[in-house]
């Protein structure tokens, strides 16, 4: 396929256009700027009034966020901090999920200054997965680490269009391994992969992709310039600022925005987080984002970039726009990735994080071959958190945290609005702490170290009481799944 002639054909004018208005996108970079100035200085009583609305699972206006992007005082955000645990904990309650991204492909005809699988860096050898490899892949991530999503990565090239998607998410759910007590298979294959056109996404939501994620990377449309040469796809902002709502029209119900942070001033960006949140609930019935994601910039080979950048995220800045992004869109998940180092992983996720990635490796072929450490250094970036699936479980239940490998919403249809109507009267966390223990369960007999198990036989057992206290009219029905789990079936859900 000529590659140029492939590039032309990509970016179809008409599913930007119709969702702008009066040929406007939904980010003012100057009204946006308005409102982080215009807020300066917030009075603790508003701030106050902000969190209780946050409380309530309300989306906030552009000016709540930008009263809270305001507060210097400590005291003051020590009470952020505390209210958007808080909300987590009510719409998520003590869960978390885990997942892997699988990196099928890192061929791509960007340029984007701050990546390492740009087409410009020839420290990268390329390299695209076959059917066979993905399987193989998979059976590591299945059939070892216990893994049951994923979240498949490619860069944007002709050879990983739709239809290598389409066909490397089959592959991954072809897998099925047999384990010490049951059998480990993907459940739910998430992608995060270039923006595209409605028919491709109809074609991947036929397969049954989980969640579509892109990350606009920049929000600003003048640093978005910057970063993305032009003349490249990438560089054409508005096609990937509309991404998920062509997504939603395609019928994906679960979308997935983001942002690189590190490319512009944070502040900026958790607003054009906010914007994008409201103008997919404007358009689609109250639909929102699924999930946020908040990568902070990392270090990759023959990168300079990432050391010349002006707005590098502090750590401290970083646990407070991840309360912030909580605290503004309430109801939606939020992912910390294995990009940042465990002793900020520990500060951050109990502020609002909801999934995060372990045992993570982003070498193409990564899991099933051995990699020596000068091909590591090539990934796309560095990981901070190299530590295994089983290790980050233990730590959670360390904390009184769960961690749930349920998948059941998405096979019964709990999906889009139904979910965030669900999410938002705190009734998904019903069926979710059901399925949490029984999940853990089989994850516990499958692949848990000795260590491990013990202690999150601990969470399960105050779980399940909890369960009979506050839920008696269902518990007999999870103790009989509970034992069926126990004696070796697998895939029991509410
Ligand atoms: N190529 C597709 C795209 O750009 O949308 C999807 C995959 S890309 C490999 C996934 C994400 O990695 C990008 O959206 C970007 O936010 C992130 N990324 C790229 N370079 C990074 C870096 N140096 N540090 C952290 N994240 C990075
Ligand atoms: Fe390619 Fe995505 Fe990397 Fe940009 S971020 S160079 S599009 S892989």
């Amino acid at each position: 396929m000529d590659v140029q002639e492939w590039i032309k054909n990509v970016i179809k004018e008409d599913e930007i256009t119709r969702y702008m208005e009066n040929g406007n996108d939904f980010i003012n970079d100057a009204e946006i700027w308005a409102k982080i100035e215009g807020n300066k200085n917030p009075d603790p009583s508003k701030v106050r009034d902000i969190l209780d609305k946050s409380l309530a699972i309300e989306t906030l206006e552009p000016d709540e966020t930008a009263t809270l992007i305001n507060v210097q005082d400590e005291g003051l955000f020590e009470e952020i901090f505390d209210v958007a645990a808080k909300v987590k904990r009510k719409v998520y309650d003590n869960r978390i999920v885990t997942f892997a991204p699988l990196y099928c492909s890192n061929l791509c005809v960007n340029n984007c200054l701050y990546c390492a699988f740009r087409k410009e860096n020839r420290a990268q050898k390329r390299r695209k997965l076959t059917f066979e490899e993905i399987k193989k892949e998979t059976e590591v991530l299945a059939g070892k680490m216990g893994h049951k999503r994923v979240i498949v990565v490619v860069g944007e090239h002709p050879v990983s269009d739709a239809n290598y998607i389409a066909d490397a998410i089959r592959a991954v759910y072809s897998v099925k391994v047999k384990t010490k007590h049951g059998y480990g298979q993907i459940r739910r294959a998430n992608v995060n992969i270039p923006p595209m056109s409605i028919d491709d996404l109809k074609m991947l939501r036929e397969i049954g992709i989980g969640t579509f994620q892109v990350f606009q990377e920049t929000y600003s449309h003048e640093a978005y310039q910057r970063v993305h040469p032009p003349g490249t796809i990438k560089s054409n902002y508005r096609w990937r600022l509309y991404a998920l709502h062509r997504a939603i029209e395609a019928g994906i119900d679960d979308v997935a925005s983001g942002a690189l942070f590190g490319l512009y001033d944070w502040r900026f960006e958790v607003m054009g987080l906010l914007y994008h949140a409201r103008d997919l609930e404007r358009q689609f019935g109250g639909l929102g984002p699924h999930t946020i994601s908040f990568p902070r910039l990392e270090p990759a080979v023959e990168t300079p970039f990432i050391h010349e950048t002006n707005y590098k995220v502090s750590d401290r800045d970083f646990k407070r726009l991840v309360a912030i992004l909580r605290l503004s869109v309430p109801y939606t998940g939020m992912i910390l990735t294995a990009r940042e180092r465990e002793a900020i992983r520990r500060e951050v996720i109990p502020v609002g994080c909801t999934q995060t990635d372990a045992s993570t490796r982003i070498g193409i072929g990564a899991y099933s071959e051995r990699y020596s450490e000068q091909e590591a250094e090539k990934q796309q970036f560095v990981l901070g958190d190299t530590r295994s699936l089983d290790e980050v479980i233990r730590e959670f239940a360390e904390g009184g945290t769960i961690t749930s490998f349920c998948t059941a919403g998405y096979r019964c249809g709990r999906t889009g609005t139904r979910i965030m109507d669900l999410l938002k009267c705190g009734k998904e966390a019903h069926f979710c702490k059901l399925n949490a223990v029984l999940t853990f369960r089989e994850w516990l007999d499958d692949f848990a170290s000795e260590e491990t198990k013990k202690v999150g036989e601990k969470v399960i057992g105050k779980e399940l009481q909890e369960i009979e206290e506050k839920m008696p009219a269902v518990y007999p029905k999870v103790k009989e799944y509970y034992k069926r789990i126990e004696n070796g079936e697998r895939d029991i859900y509410f």
